[in-house]
């Protein structure tokens, strides 16, 4: 008898199991079909551009106990897709073992689809024995040099370290990038578009390239948390970030664009045929935001659950009182669900993240919008 694993479509891009577009044009709504979960709050950078940023501490207690949190899972009847998240979720060994261990044995015997997010900087051993268990292995990747990783990674520490120690960081991420790629596992590498990295696109996703990273992620910079007050690209600048890598991209890698802040109903031409070239080119996906869409995110130590890991969306219930799904219909009904869920199947586009829209859209009603072309 075939098993769930084995009935598991590659990821493609095709077939991005993230991606909530598929049930929304099927469905007509949308559905919890993927869960996240923040394991530890603890890290060992503190990057510049942290989302989860003055969360992350220094000692942290024991998260709940995994079945409890595997309870939660199983009243999930659509649940496809199961990310991990932090701080970085290999730096206590304590929560690989206890937690995440059990959640991706969990997810593969269920035959869901696995996502870790990971800085990749510790040494290899440490991913070693459970990394064959991830289907997709998130790393960031926002630098040119070891003078900018030194920079960056440590721009909200309390102690710098010394160059010789980010430095030996920078190339053990490199290394193990490289080793994993090898090995069969699937990175997906994100840079973040913001003024300073924006130049440099085009080198950056070479470097992913050489790793043999078989994704790369573009995103904007999101302005949240020690990000708040970095300085933002505008959408004219953004846009030509983009066709700069498009012009200068290596085929053979798949890029995705997610949380994109372009869309198809902007009375720009510019706008428009961004869009359809993004559609239509070989290897290009553009991903809107699954947060709220189709995710919900767990705090695994107290149990609250957020529409997402870095919106200023106070908790929607907690798992120790509700279930994954009725907190998810609460939020469909929540007035900024409704406010930022358009959705228009023929430019397939199912529209803006909060972020994003209050950082580029603040006094546009997309719900009066529609989009202008078809893809
Ligand atoms: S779904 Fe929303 S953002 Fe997308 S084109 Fe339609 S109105 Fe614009």
């Amino acid at each position: 008898m075939t098993s769930f694993a084995e009935r598991k479509k590659p990821i493609s891009p095709e077939w991005d199991p993230w991606d909530a577009w598929y049930t929304r044009s099927k469905e007509g709504r949308y559905r919890l079909t993927s869960v996240e979960f923040t394991v530890t709050n603890l890290c060992n950078l503190r990057c510049e551009h942290c989302a989860v940023g003055e969360a992350l501490v220094e000692k942290e207690g024991v998260s709940l106990p995994v079945e409890q949190l595997i309870r939660q899972l199983e009243k999930v009847e659509d649940l496809q897709t199961l990310s991990i998240t932090g701080g970085e979720p290999i730096v206590n060994r304590h929560v690989v073992d206890n937690t995440i261990r059990p959640l991706l044995q969990y997810a593969k015997q269920r035959g869901i689809y696995t996502q870790l997010n990971s800085n990749l900087t510790l040494p290899l051993s440490r991913y070693e024995d459970w990394i064959e268990d991830i289907d997709v292995l998130h790393i960031s990747y926002n630098y040119r040099d070891e003078a900018d990783f030194q920079r960056m990674a440590f721009a909200n520490a309390n102690h710098q370290p010394s160059a010789t120690l980010t430095n030996r960081l920078f190339q053990r991420l490199k290394d193990n990038a490289i080793v994993l790629s090898k090995a069969g596992v699937f990175i997906s590498a994100e840079t973040f578009l913001s003024p300073f990295t924006a130049p440099h696109l085009p080198h950056m996703h070479k470097e992913i390239a050489e790793m043999g990273c078989k994704r790369h992620e573009v995103h904007p910079l999101y302005p949240s948390d020690f990000a708040k007050g970095m300085k933002l690209l505008s959408v004219d600048e953004y846009k030509a970030a983009i066709e700069n890598l498009l012009n200068d991209r290596d085929p053979a890698i798949w890029i995705l664009f997610g949380t994109l802040p372009i869309y198809p109903c902007s009375h720009h031409q510019s706008d428009q045929d961004l869009w359809l070239r993004l559609f239509h080119e070989p290897n290009i996906t553009v991903r809107q935001d699954p947060d709220g869409r189709n995710r919900l995110n767990i705090n695994a130590f107290t149990g609250d659950v957020i529409v997402t890991d870095f919106a200023d969306v106070p908790p929607l219930g907690n798992i120790k009182t509700d279930s994954l799904t009725t907190i998810f219909d609460l939020w469909l009904d929540h007035p900024l669900a409704k406010k930022y869920h358009c959705y228009c199947p023929k430019a397939h586009c199912t529209g803006p993240n909060l972020l994003v829209a209050n950082t580029y859209y603040q006094d546009v009603d997309f719900q009066a919008r529609k989009a202008h072309i078809s893809v």
